[in-house]
């Protein structure tokens, strides 16, 4: 088949906040499959500022490992101009999303994601409260 096709979906997922992490990629996958696309791009985009899409080893380990090293990076207190100027308390929030990212794009091999055995696509919600999100789902040949 000729030409490009695109496949737009929408997944609302209510999380916790506080780094939250919530995986997606069988929503992704059920995505994939519903556009019959067996070789192409899969992609997860989340709508908004202090939340983040990326790959891991989903195990209690490494959400540790990870909450550990934002918080090492990007403590939530801190001296913060966008705390300051807008009489917020998430700061900290909006840079750990700034660094993380907002979406991940998966190569589609024969109908599947292209991951490895150990890699999940998670959501991570930074901000200091929960929230219900939207992301994105796209689908392109
Ligand atoms: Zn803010």
């Amino acid at each position: 088949m000729w030409g490009v096709a695109t496949r737009t979906s929408e997944l609302r997922v209510s999380t916790r906040g506080d780094a939250d992490v919530v995986e997606i990629t069988a929503e992704l996958q059920e995505a994939v499959a519903a556009s019959g696309l067996t070789e192409g791009q899969a992609s997860a985009f989340v709508r908004g500022s202090t939340a983040a899409i990326t790959t891991m080893e989903l195990e209690p380990g490494g959400v540790h490992d990870l909450r550990a090293l934002l918080d090492r990076l990007v403590p939530v207190e801190g001296d913060y101009e966008h705390n300051r100027l807008n009489h917020d308390s998430n700061s900290h929030a909006h840079q750990r999303a700034s660094i993380v990212g907002p979406s991940e794009v998966v190569p589609v091999i024969g109908g599947r994601l292209a991951l490895g055995t150990w890699q999940q696509l998670v959501l991570i919600d930074f901000d200091d409260r929960s929230r219900e999100r939207t992301v994105v789902l796209q689908v392109i040949s």
